[in-house]
């Protein structure tokens, strides 16, 4: 049902009654300035902004602050707000109870169906411009411990299952990290230690000693698929608990005894949790395409995907914006291709002249991301190992 109607059916089932509008924000405005309120019998329309400066007038009608609503005259509160249970909530439960309106009927200008599709364009708005605006300092980083893995996802987005056994020098890492501490001045919100497979790594603990020096104050997670944690050796839990380590473990639907593990991170003191902060399985497949002609538009590509300035990875001294760039060779190996990754796909962090020219480059698109079919992009796959042919990639 469009606006305009939804706002002829209010004014039909409230003809004898007073009602308030509640909200004068960009929302409010937009169905002020294009639609036909005149059937509706409004005698206000409240917003906290008209506390100060006070205001007479929004669109004609008087003008009302919510402590107002306690003590007004009304009989129906409209909300014209996105957030419509937020207010709703915040009406009942706070501002209206034991007043006078305390029974007041409130209810939505916009039907749900519309206002979630219009919460789903703003949120993605607003992901897009967080995509593309510089953060203040460096959020969050991945490094790459582990090459392989022992799970192989079917259309893995970082190429794992097609890549030969590979570990991570400590040197290299060490010599990287100290680097980035300086670029940072350690000022780093979050470290992902993840593969491939970290666990597999023989040297693991030395990478959680290593990188706990260089950011004492950063959150250093290892991201695991959690089949090995069982048969963890004791010194794994101790160093995870004496280097305030946390375990984030992605639930696949294979039989993995997670109570032990909620055991054990419990009695050695290891702060754990699931991947998406929910214990029910949920790993799905996805397919994330490359397109092979390198057609894309890569600013297009850029704003709508989810990882483009997320899932900034560090690998071999240089900054992606994304983990597919700096893996991509692990599927031209194997495909025997020629997937381009450039000097202008990374930033290298010993030229770097400061972390403010690295966060400008992290939030523009690169050459890469013509590659990208993010048209294409299939998410949640019922979960399934790979079976390494090129389809799952293409
Ligand atoms: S290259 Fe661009 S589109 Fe592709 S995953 Fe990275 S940021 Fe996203």
């Amino acid at each position: 049902m469009n606006i305009q109607k939804r706002i002829n059916k209010s004014a039909r089932k409230y003809a004898d009654k007073k009602v308030v509008v509640y909200g004068a924000g960009v929302y409010s405005q937009d169905l002020f300035e294009n639609n036909d309120f005149s059937k509706l019998n409004i005698v206000a329309v409240a917003d906290k902004k008209f506390e100060n400066p006070k205001k007479r007038e929004f669109f004609g009608y008087n003008c009302i602050t919510p402590e107002d609503l306690k003590t007004f005259d009304c009989d129906v509160i409209l909300i014209a707000n996105l957030d419509v249970s937020l207010i709703q909530d915040f009406l009942e439960d706070e501002l209206l109870c034991n007043t006078k309106n305390e029974d007041t009927e409130i209810s939505s200008l916009a039907e749900e169906q519309t206002l979630r599709a219009l919460q789903k364009e703003v949120n993605s708005l607003r992901a897009s411009l967080l995509r593309t605006t510089p953060q203040a300092s460096l959020k969050q980083i991945e490094i790459h411990l582990v090459e392989h893995c022992n799970l192989n996802c079917f259309g893995c987005n970082q190429y794992v299952p097609l890549a030969e056994k590979g570990f991570l020098d400590i040197e290299v890492f060490k010599k990287q990290i100290e680097r980035l501490a300086e670029l940072t001045q350690t000022r780093l919100e979050r470290m992902l230690l993840l593969g491939g497979e970290p666990l597999l790594h023989p040297e693991l603990l030395e990478f959680l000693s290593v990188s706990r020096e260089l950011f004492p104050n950063t959150d250093i997670t290892i991201l695991t698929n959690g089949v090995l944690l069982n048969v963890q050796k004791e010194s794994f839990w101790k160093q995870c608990a004496a280097k305030r380590i946390t375990v984030s473990i992605t639930k696949y639907p294979i039989k993995t005894n997670y109570a032990k593990i909620e055991e054990k991170a419990e009695n050695y003191g290891v702060q754990m949790y699931y991947y998406g902060n929910t214990d029910k399985i949920k790993k799905t497949s996805y397919y994330w395409p490359l397109d092979l002609n390198r057609c894309q538009n890569a600013r297009e590509n850029f704003i709508k995907c989810p990882n483009a300035n997320k899932c900034v990875t560090l690998k071999n001294g240089k900054l992606f914006t994304c983990s597919a760039p700096p893996h991509v060779h692990h599927f031209n190996k194997y495909f025997n291709q020629n997937v381009e990754v450039t000097e202008h796909d990374c930033i290298d962090i010993y030229e770097a002249q400061n972390i403010n020219e690295i966060l400008q480059f992290l939030a523009k698109p690169i050459p890469f991301c013509k590659y990208c079919d993010v048209k294409r992009r299939k998410e949640g796959l019922e979960w399934s190992t790979s079976k390494r042919v090129i389809e799952e990639w293409v």
